[in-house]
């Protein structure tokens, strides 16, 4: 009851101010959103369809009587996917154009290409959507004009999710005057048919290939942040092993090696490997967690609601009558990755195979990175966990950092023994700490 009587009164005001100016010129604020491509689950708390376009370029033209536009203004939307109040004309027809750069303070930006643009240089274009619209006579001042791209492409998408990167530059550690590309069937490094990161091209590949269009895109959109996440690690020196490949397990027992797989079979979620790559591949899988989970408060448990893009062991489940999913490349994944798995411990260590030592799995160390980040009231932030690495030797022969060096330099670093006991429990908690 309540609600409707505010709604009545709201009604009754914007009714009367847009009567006593009917005639003249209003102002409006513009705003507008991404459609993102996904179709959720809605697991993971930060799932909404449309995104809001905070920090998108746009333009704002009107049309001339002799039927061309003219840019009015242009800029970038503030905070709330809106432009600043513009006074605006009556029974004029306006376009409204947002591109796909995204702009954060301290020179940080995002571009997002079009299909096949490969180069790195200055024809780096926006992607843009256009919106034709008529200002009707008579509507309210302060009406905002809300903008929807209704259509949906991996453009759309993958601005969505620098969205979510760029809006959390603080808590994500997105360095300042950086620029960053998303590229669509990239001709250089793994080449088009491949989904990469690669750091000396500040950019992140995607392949068309790798898209989605089923009934669920989490895990597309679980895959683009992941890939962010390697090069937040080339720019801010957390993991970053780029030896893949480099000895992951392809012997029994099956949880621990991925030849169930028909493609990608050198490395997987619950492969044992050598500790170096577990950790920067976790790393990344860490980052899309960050993008689309809340950190909560210290001293409460955090979700981690993520989907990984093809079939895997649910932890609960392996050992039992149940495996699920079935070995099906095309089933994805729900994955908590709050959920203490010790993959390697509980299934990788009976059978043939490496030894415990300097090697691990990446669903270990994504769980180590979300719990020793999100709970406890000595929990690490991804500025200290970039430190710790930065400031661990890498060992030889691939291993990476070590974790009795990372544990090193972590005494070294906190002298509060609370710190120190937070990062060696929550590493023995995922079954890391070898
Ligand atoms: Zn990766």
């Amino acid at each position: 009851m309540n609600n409707l009587r505010i709604f009545a009164i709201s009604f009754i005001v914007l009714l009367s101010v847009a009567m006593s100016n009917s005639a003249l010129a209003h102002s409006v604020k513009w705003c507008g959103f991404f459609r993102s491509e996904f179709v959720d689950r809605g697991n993971e708390d930060v799932h909404a369809a449309y995104y809001n376009a905070r920090y998108a370029r746009f333009k704002l033209l009107k049309k001339t009587s002799s039927g061309s536009y003219t840019q009015l203004h242009s800029g970038y939307l503030g905070s709330d996917g809106c432009t600043p109040y513009y006074p605006i004309e009556t029974n004029t027809n306006y376009k409204f154009k947002v591109g796909s750069k995204l702009k954060q303070t301290g020179g940080r930006a995002i571009y997002v290409q079009p299909d096949n643009t490969h180069s790195k240089s200055n024809s780096w274009q926006y992607v843009n959507y256009y919106y034709n619209t008529t200002y009707f006579y008579g509507a309210p001042p302060t009406w905002k004009q809300n903008f929807f791209a209704s259509f949906r492409t991996h453009q759309t998408s993958a601005a969505a999710v620098a969205r979510q990167l760029i809006a959390n530059y603080n808590k994500l550690e997105y360095p300042a005057n950086q620029k960053t590309h998303v590229i669509f069937n990239c001709n250089f490094g793994l080449g088009a048919d491949n989904t990469f990161a690669s750091p000396s091209h500040d950019a992140v590949c995607i392949s068309t290939n790798h898209e989605y269009h089923g009934l669920d895109h989490s895990r597309y959109k679980f895959c683009i942040a992941h890939e962010f996440g390697h090069l937040m690690s080339s720019y801010n020196g957390g993991p970053l092993n780029t030896s893949y490949g480099i000895k992951w397990q392809t012997n029994s027992p099956d949880p621990c090696n991925c030849e169930r797989h028909s493609t990608y079979k050198t490395g997987c979620l619950q492969s044992r490997g050598v500790t170096g790559k577990c950790q920067s591949e976790a790393w990344a899988w860490f980052y899309g967690a960050m993008m689309f989970n809340y950190r909560g408060s210290a001293n409460s448990h955090s979700d981690c609601d993520m989907t990984y893009w093809r079939a895997a062991y649910q932890t609960d489940y392996y050992g039992s009558t149940t495996d699920w999913p079935p070995w099906d490349n095309s089933s994805v994944v729900d994955w908590k990755c709050d959920a203490n798995p010790r993959w390697m411990e509980r299934y990788c260590l009976s059978g043939n195979g490496y030894g415990s030592s300097d090697y691990s799995t990446t669903i270990d160390w994504t769980n180590f990175f979300w719990n020793v980040w999100s709970n406890g009231s000595q929990r690490y932030t991804v500025d200290q966990l970039t430190d710790i690495w930065d400031n661990t030797p890498v060992a030889n022969n691939h291993i990476g950092e070590r974790y009795s060096d990372l544990v090193s330099t972590v005494n070294s670093m906190f002298p509060n023994y609370w710190k120190r006991y937070q990062f060696t429990h929550k590493a023995v908690a995922a079954g890391v700490n070898h």
